[in-house]
């Protein structure tokens, strides 16, 4: 069989904020724009300012450089988007693959309006976790919801792989391998290779575990990724105070992480509702003096941006 080779793949963010989907309503949009008459459609920080960063709860799709197939990650609102890249740019659609990090409402919320799971489709979830199916099957029960699981399986073909963590599997032409991350609830990260390239998933992660020692297995999450994706909607002062335990980093974490690891480029995200544009800058500004921080030559190296619905990285 002749074998493909892959140059990298597209990352495909459609939905980068957490806990719950949460966007600026046209009031809010009408009350900004009365007290600031200065936006400017071709600069990238007002859209920021007036529509947010992003709306969606957490979904990620991976494509190969050949668009030949693609990889979900987790089943959030923005998954919706997932849906409508799919239909619009493959014309024989794809098995729809799908990796599932863990079973918080913001990772979940999106499956019961993915329009694949009613086509006749087959759609495959992997994870390390537990119940995968049970779990999934309870988002389709009444009185929640009106569509129950058995007619989904009357449709559809779902098949639920219970994978080992630390183990490479190749999936829809991807290697993925899943590590633990630091959650209150068992949470996985898949790191996502093609022909070299890695993207790295630390979503709902509070990052505790910052040395070698601490990280043990978990640190192949990070050595030597392509692009990481990482949970920072807190300043270090809240992950430290009163958001400890909660799950969820902060930029100067991923910085460290950064100088254990030779990551190349970090994209931020999993923004909780509070992340409007006031605390935007606040974040803004203590990661650029985190940044400024870090030692020469790994400054040099590493690039960093905070992610927002619909943004794409080629890596
Ligand atoms: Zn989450
Ligand atoms: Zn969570």
């Amino acid at each position: 069989m002749l074998m493909r080779y892959y140059e990298g793949m597209i990352i495909n963010f459609n939905g980068v904020r957490g806990s719950i989907p949460f966007g600026r309503s046209p009031n809010d949009m009408k009350e900004l724009l009365n007290s600031d008459r200065s936006f400017d459609l071709n600069n990238q920080e007002d859209f920021i300012k007036y529509c947010g960063l992003g709306f969606h709860s957490t979904n990620i799709m991976i494509e190969n450089d050949k668009k030949d197939s693609c990889l979900l990650i987790d089943g959030g609102s923005g998954i919706m988007s997932a849906a409508n890249k799919i239909f619009r740019d493959y014309a024989r659609e794809p098995e729809i693959n799908i990796l599932q990090t863990h079973f918080h409402w913001d990772h979940l919320m999106g499956y019961n309006f993915f329009p694949q799971v009613y086509m006749g489709k087959v759609i495959n979830i992997y994870s390390p976790l537990d119940n995968l199916e049970e779990n999934f099957a309870q988002l389709f029960t009444k009185p929640f919801f009106p569509i129950e699981y058995s007619f989904l399986k009357s449709n559809s073909e779902f098949n639920f792989f219970k994978v080992d963590p630390y183990k490479q599997y190749n999936i829809s032409s991807f290697d993925v391998t899943f590590y633990k991350l630091d959650h209150p609830d068992p949470c996985w990260g898949p790191r996502v290779s093609i022909d070299g390239k890695t993207y790295s998933h630390a979503i709902d992660t509070e990052a505790e575990r910052l040395d070698m020692d601490s990280l043990g297995k978990d640190s192949g999450l990070y050595e030597n990724c392509d692009l990481l994706h990482f949970d920072a909607p807190y300043l270090e002062e809240e992950v430290i105070g009163p958001k400890k335990g909660w799950g969820h980093g902060s930029t100067l974490r991923a910085f460290k992480l950064a100088e254990l690891f030779n990551i190349k480029e970090i994209s931020f995200g999993h923004y909780t509702p509070d992340v409007n544009y006031q605390k935007y800058q606040k974040i803004l500004s203590a990661t650029s003096s985190y940044f400024d921080k870090l030692a020469p030559n790994l400054k040099n190296k590493l690039k960093y941006n905070f992610t927002y619905d619909g943004q794409i990285i080629n890596i």
